[in-house]
Formats: structure tokens, sequence, C-alpha cells
């Protein structure tokens, strides 16, 4: 994919990789000899499957999960020795182009098992996991469906997989029964390797752990668990330029619905990025207070709506020539974390990542640049 450059767009967003590996090994070392997989759908939430599956096989990673088979083809061409699997199941008559493509669907209902076994010799070759549910109630087998066809002799997993509904919280009641309801599905599998874990149950609950952890978030820097310090390594910065600075007397408004009235003579620049790039607008204009964004390290609030293309930002409290035509301000980055952007849109890390435009200059920087 070739990047836009900064001249013809408004932002700038970078992507750490040597972060996303520091982060993988992090993890590596939290499963305690379980094998650590890698969650990429969604286009690696949003930084770009293959160069992020990259970075991670170069760390170690050789298990990865997509959601779709589109993403896990996309994969296979970048990683062709990896293996592959696709959270989402099979969809109906779709069983030859996951034997063709050599992805392993996720199993999560008797009639997606009855049509692989269909499949027959070319689906047992590629193999399949099999999702059970343990109380998230959104994709799998019931537990009881489960141990029943365990003693299906066709029909062989080569994973056994369960999702967790309340890692994030590690208190919470809803964890003990999951891990223990699944604990009692895995006996009736005893050669089958296992996996739970998510990426708060892999820092969270060692109890969660079993034969392979599947983080996703935790690789990108998100907060896996609620009210913990994150020990992941931020990886992404998204930076804007400055349009233009604009000298306001007190009692103009700013923005779409005159919402922001000015108590003071104020400096406002405007900043090129909006929500057409993912910049949430309810992080400008939501129940939380509005975002912020930093100039050199300095924080700065944003004044008014959040629009397609553009934000304003307060700079009054910086010196007068501390911000001009053409400077950068950073967004989200070492200032601003994701989830404090997250916080402030009353949403969570995930979702602004995952929403993260096209319309900017694309950086990577390779494990071991500059350090
Ligand atoms: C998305 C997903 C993961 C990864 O979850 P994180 O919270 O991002 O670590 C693991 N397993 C399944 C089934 C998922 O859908």
């Amino acid at each position: 994919m070739t990047t836009i450059p900064l001249a013809e767009t408004g932002a700038r967003l970078t992507i750490d990789l040597g972060a996303i590996a520091a982060n993988y090994r992090l993890l590596a070392a939290r499963a305690q000899g379980a094998e650590c997989a890698a969650v990429v759908k969604a286009d690696a939430y949003g930084l770009g499957l293959e160069r992020v599956a990259a970075a991670l096989w170069l760390a170690g990673a050789r298990s990865f999960f997509t959601a779709h088979l589109f993403e896990a083809k996309r994969l296979r061409e970048a990683l062709p020795e990896a293996r592959v699997y696709a959270l989402s199941g099979l969809a109906p008559g779709a069983a030859g182009r996951f034997t063709n493509a050599g992805v392993r669907p996720v199993l999560g209902s008797l009639e997606e098992v009855r049509e692989w076994l269909e499949a027959g010799t070319a689906a047992a070759r590629v193999g399949a996991a099999l999702h059970v549910d343990t109380g998230i109630n959104r994709l799998g087998v019931s537990p009881s469906e489960a141990v029943e066809l365990a003693t299906e002799s066709r029909f062989d997993p080569a994973l056994l997989i369960s999702h967790m509904a309340c890692a994030d919280t590690p208190g919470h009641p809803k964890n003990e029964s999951q891990i223990s309801v699944f604990y009692r599905v895995a006996q009736s599998f005893p050669e089958t390797p296992k996996s739970l874990a998510n990426s708060a149950a892999t820092l969270a609950l060692p109890g969660a752990r079993f034969d392979m952890v599947r983080p996703g978030i935790a690789l990108y820097g998100g907060e896996a668990v609620a009210g913990t310090d994150n020990p992941m390594r931020q990886v992404v910065r998204l930076e804007a330029r400055v349009v233009q600075v604009r000298q306001c007397p007190p009692g103009e408004t700013v923005g779409y619905g005159a919402t922001c009235t000015l108590t003071r003579p104020s400096r406002i620049a405007i900043v090129s990025l909006g929500y057409a790039d993912g910049y949430l607008r309810l992080a400008g204009d939501g129940e939380a207070s509005p975002a912020e964004a930093a100039v050199n390290g300095r924080r700065v609030p944003l004044a008014g709506r959040v629009s397609m293309d553009l934000i304003a930002i307060d700079v009054t409290e910086l010196g007068e020539s501390a911000v001009k035509r053409g400077d950068m301000v950073e967004l989200i980055g070492d200032t601003i974390c994701l989830d404090e952007v997250a916080a402030r849109a009353s949403t969570i890390g995930y979702e602004v990542l995952t929403r993260l435009g096209e319309r900017f200059e694309r950086v990577y920087i390779e494990p071991g640049a500059g350090q």
C-alpha cells in the first residue's frame, strides 16, 4: 500500500512495529509456556494486517486469528507458513474456499461442524478449531454439544477455544464460571490443544492460560485490564497539521451548533483531522469533558464540535508564537494515550483503533529502528 504524502493530506499516523514486537514478547512471557498466538482481525485492529503480521512473525508468533476468510487469505499470502484461523466461522457453502486457502475455520455451531465434515479429507487435512460457548452467548456450540462431538470419530479439531465476556474486570464472577466450564469440556478433548484467554485474561487471569493465549488489543498498546497500570508500550501516534490560527474575541462561538462560547480573548488553532478520519465526534461533544490534544507535550483542550475534516483546539494558554500554520499537533501519542481519547468519546481503545481512517500519511517504524 502506498502512503499519502503529508503535503497532500492533513494527518500522519505512525505505527511502531518495534513496540508491537515488544508487546508480543511481554505477552508471550506472561503466557508462561503456553503458545502466544496473535489476533489480527479487522486489519490488525486498523494498523495494517501485512506489516503488523510480519513484525509479529519475526517476534515469534506462529498462530494468527482473523475474523473473516478474506482477511485470512491476505495473511496467508503474507505469511505462507503461519497457522491461520478465521474466528467468524464457516459461511454456508464456503468450506471449499477454506480448504483451498488452507485456512482453519473456528466452527461455532453444529451446522458448521456438519458442513465441515461434509468437505471430507480436504477439510481434515486443513483442520479446524471448535468454539464452545462458556457463557458469552455469542459464538460456539454448547458445552453439552461439545462433549457429544468429542465422541464423533470423524471430527478431530486442531484446537478447542472459548471466549471470555468479562476478563477486563478480573474480579468478575463470570470469569471463574467460564474457566470452570471450559475446564470441564476440555476433559472430553484430552489430546486437543485448548485456548481461552484474550489480552486481559493473559495479563490478569493465570487460570485461563491453557495451551494457547490469544491477545489482540494489548499487542497494539491498548488497555486490556480496567483500572490497572497498562504495562504495554504505546504503538500508535496520531498527529495532524495546524491549518491556521485564529484570534477570537470573547463572546464568539466555535464550530457547528455554536456549542462552545469563548469567555476571553482566545487563540484557536484549526487542525486538519476530523470524524471522517476516525477521530470520534463524541470526543468534542459527548458527556465526558472534551478531549485534549498536545502541542510539544503541552495539553490543550478541543474547542467545540469535531467536524468531518477539522477540529479546533484552544491554544490561548500557550505562548503567542507557540503554534503556527504547518505545526503538528498530537491527538494520540506519548502525552495523550489511546485509552484517554477513547474515554472522552465514551468508548474503548478498540473502537478508536479500528476506526482510524485511510486519509493519513502512514509511517511504520521497523523493529530495532532508532534503538
Ligand atoms: C477479538 C478476540 C480476541 C482478542 O481479544 P482482545 O481483547 O483484543 O485481546 C480473542 N478471541 C476472540 C474469540 C476474539 O473475538
